[in-house]
């Protein structure tokens, strides 16, 4: 999910002002998997917030973070949550260039070493700055004062990381331009990050083949049972079923509905129980614009 100048409207509907950084509801801490060797524990904003995840990596002597949440006061929540466990933390990634995985945490964590691919890194040092000075003046104490930009290129391949093995991919042409998926075979974990949506509206920009295609690639790596999510719990391979029943779904009612309100009042039937609605009316206002619709 992209959060842009129009996440405002995302605030302002759950009542929350710019100023108000002291006053919203905490985000959420659970441990995903375990072995002798690893552990995966996720840090998640409440759903209202975008429900945006943090995974935390704990190694035998180190910590690996994967995204650093949109508002700071979550990226603090989650440096609570690394401290608590006492582990250097050895590499903080960030899956791709959307503002919701990078903004939030340069404050919490001014001075880990943060990897992304290439692009990634390319595309914040260019617009990073400017995303953020946007996204203060319009939040105030909700963003953080600094970016942590990324200064390490993960190229594609595989790692032994403290004892664990890593295999590192890029994913292009779906929920975003360009993205890193990060797999870690020994416990059948697949961090998919934006690919993967649970329980909350996917945020839909144009045609979503691309989409489609990168989640029909994780289906057939079978040996993962576990995919964690951008957005959302994480959960086994039926997430994905549910992601290209939703993506189809949208495509069909994008074909049969005349404008932004039947397609929004239809979506929200089909998925009474998922959260983000306010994701909807983003995408709708600032990016998905069928020819056929009247508004
Ligand atoms: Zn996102």
């Amino acid at each position: 999910m992209k959060s842009f100048n129009s996440t405002v409207i995302l605030l302002t509907a759950i009542g929350i002002k710019a100023s108000d950084a002291q006053s919203i509801p905490s985000g959420k801490l659970w441990t995903v998997v375990q072995n002798d060797k690893v552990k995966v524990h996720t840090y998640m904003s409440p759903a209202a917030m975008f429900a945006n995840t943090s995974h935390i990596i704990e190694l035998e002597n180190e910590i690996i973070i994967v995204d650093g949440q949109f508002f700071a006061p979550y990226a603090l929540e989650l440096k609570r949550a690394t401290d608590s466990i006492g582990k250097p933390i050895s590499r903080f990634y960030i899956s791709h260039d959307h503002p919701d995985h990078y903004i939030g945490f340069g404050d919490a964590f001014p001075s880990v070493k943060v990897y992304a691919l290439e692009e990634t890194k390319e595309s914040i040092e260019k617009d990073g700055q400017g995303v953020l000075l946007q996204r203060q003046a319009q939040f105030g104490p909700m963003i953080a004062s600094k970016l942590n930009k990324p200064s390490v290129i993960q190229n594609p391949g595989e790692e032994i990381i403290g004892n664990v093995k890593f295999i590192f991919e890029k994913s292009t042409n779906h929920e975003s331009a360009v993205s890193l998926i990060i797999k870690l075979p020994e416990i059948g974990i697949y961090i998919a990050q934006d690919i993967v949506y649970n329980k909350i509206h996917l945020f839909v920009e144009g045609n979503t083949k691309g989409w489609q295609e990168a989640l029909n690639k994780i289906v057939k790596e079978s040996e993962y049972k576990t995919i964690l999510s951008g957005h959302g719990k994480e959960g086994g391979k039926e997430l994905l079923k549910d992601n290209l029943d939703y993506l189809d779904f949208v495509e069909k009612t994008i074909t049969q509905s005349k404008n932004k309100d039947e397609f929004k009042s239809i979506i929200l039937k089909k998925y009474p129980e998922y959260g983000g609605e306010q994701l909807i009316d983003i995408y709708l206002n600032f990016y998905l614009k069928p020819h056929h619709w009247s508004n």
